[in-house]
């Protein structure tokens, strides 16, 4: 019959118009920016730079290693690597970046950056507000801007943190077993070393020289060798 879609449709929307006012759920709409729904774990806008503890500069994961500044598909990331070296998470002493920039206005949300950093310290936010009045220079962050700490990192994706705090644990672990490793080997080598070196020197008596595999009190063999003609 002409028209009963359409009566279908009106139907489920006086049904959920009725309804709004008594289930909470048919209520789609919410009062922003009063309100706000959450977001879900894997929702991605751009990057941002994690530090552990409380110090941005101290604390940066980020060493300046400029993989994700080659990967970067716009080239939108800018990286100039310091001069000095300060230590990382597993206490190795690691250059950090000077100045770290991204244009947000060019990066498009791919996440390369994020899955390319060997050292867990990029990593993409949840932040969507970012609209501002000048084109250029409000929408380039730099390195103070985009450092946030490994708390917030938490609170906008708990999951993916939580494998990554379990990750860099396992890592640093392993690197203090293969150092404390090193140290013991070390340590039994120069015990060793020094041992033989105080053991006393054996002086060979000429017999042992010459027969020692003969019995003891036997004389040593006479040489078979003929002599030269001349
Ligand atoms: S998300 Fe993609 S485009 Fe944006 S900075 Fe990372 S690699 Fe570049
Ligand atoms: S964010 Fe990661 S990949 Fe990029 S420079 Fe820093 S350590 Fe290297």
């Amino acid at each position: 019959m002409i028209g009963i879609g359409i009566l279908k449709g009106m139907a489920v929307t006086l049904r959920n118009f009725a309804g709004s006012y008594f289930e909470k759920e048919r209520l789609i709409t919410v009062q922003y920016p009063e309100e706000r729904s959450p977001l879900p774990e894997n929702y991605r806008n751009f990057p941002f730079l994690i530090f552990d503890g409380n110090d941005p500069d101290a604390g940066l994961r980020c060493v300046a290693c400029q993989i994700c500044e080659k990967e970067c598909p716009p080239q939108c990331i800018y990286i100039i690597k310091s001069k000095d070296k300060k230590p990382d998470y597993v206490g190795r002493p690691q250059f950090y970046p000077a100045t770290f920039d991204i244009d947000i206005s060019v990066c498009m949300s791919c996440q390369i950056c994020v899955e390319v950093c060997p050292f867990e310290a990029i990593k993409m936010d949840k932040d969507f507000e970012l609209s501002r009045r000048e084109r250029f220079d409000h929408l380039l962050f730099r390195k103070e801007q985009l450092s946030k700490s490994n708390d917030y990192y938490h609170k906008i994706h708990p999951i993916e943190a939580a494998a990554v705090d379990k990750n860099l644990a396992e890592a640093a672990a392993a690197a203090e077993a293969k150092k404390k490793a090193a140290a013991e080997a070390a340590a039994k080598a120069a015990a060793a070393k020094a041992a033989a070196a105080s053991a006393p020197t054996a002086v060979a008596s000429p017999e042992s020289a010459v027969g020692s595999t003969s019995a003891p009190g036997a004389k040593p063999s006479e040489t078979t060798n003929p002599p030269k003609e001349t």
